[in-house]
């Protein structure tokens, strides 16, 4: 099945010729020209990707873009005709996956596109691990018990879980979740993880599967409850 990707661009000619590149890349590619009704149609529509231009009619990328985070890590690449705003950006840590200045290649939008989904498409659920991680919905799941997450919960443990047994150092884990350096301290994942964890006992009472490495960081380890060694 051909992943969908979701352009949004006013210059419809741009738009076009950028679609027909991806569509020519084996992607299924659906565009919208005005910034209203984006959010909710990637509620809806849930694609793999969204280009997501920075000046709209209607609703700027700015916006758009937080609103999107707010629910769904689908990956997101901002373009932007002004490549001094590139830095602005950046500032502000939107939460987009990348920027693409204009003018830009098609082909060079192309290789972008699969880069980022190959970065951020979650790994094979692994065998030994039992949980279900949903990123649309930010919801997890274990043993027909299932909960919702904060999209900073949830891919805090993306991260752990798609490496079991591998200790991430909260810079690690930082950069993963996309805060601003400026102000996230060593305290926040710590208390972003303490409220993981409580969650992730409700779900699966009696098993510690988030672990803290003292000095170091944390790892997603699964371990028969009746293991003496921890
Ligand atoms: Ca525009």
């Amino acid at each position: 099945m051909n992943e969908r990707l979701l352009i949004v661009e006013d210059e419809e000619k741009l738009a076009r010729l950028l679609a027909d590149y991806l569509k020519a890349a084996g992607f299924d590619v659906q565009r919208l020209s005005d910034g209203r009704g984006v959010v909710e149609w990637v509620r809806q529509q849930g694609p793999a990707l969204i280009l997501l231009d920075l000046m709209l009619p209607g609703r700027d990328g700015l916006e758009i873009c937080r609103e999107i985070r707010a629910f769904s890590r689908v990956p997101i690449i901002m373009t932007t005709a002004r490549v001094e705003e590139i830095d602005r950006l950046l500032g502000l840590e939107l939460g987009a996956d990348d920027y693409i200045c204009k003018p830009y290649s098609p082909r060079e939008v192309v290789a972008r596109v699969k880069a980022v989904l190959r970065r951020t498409v979650p790994p094979p659920p692994a065998t030994r691990g039992s949980l279900r991680l949903d990123p649309d919905s930010l919801r997890v799941s274990a043993g027909g018990q299932e909960l919702e997450l904060t999209a900073v919960e949830f891919a805090l443990l993306q991260t752990l879980y798609a490496a079991p047994g591998r200790i991430f150092s909260r810079d690690r884990l930082m950069d993963r979740i996309y805060l601003d350096h400026r102000v996230v301290s060593d305290r926040t994942i710590d208390s972003h993880v303490k409220k993981l964890r409580r969650k992730l006992a409700e779900l699966a009472p009696g098993r510690d599967l988030v672990h803290s490495v003292y000095g170091v960081g944390y790892r997603y380890e699964e371990r028969d409850p009746a293991d003496p060694d921890e």
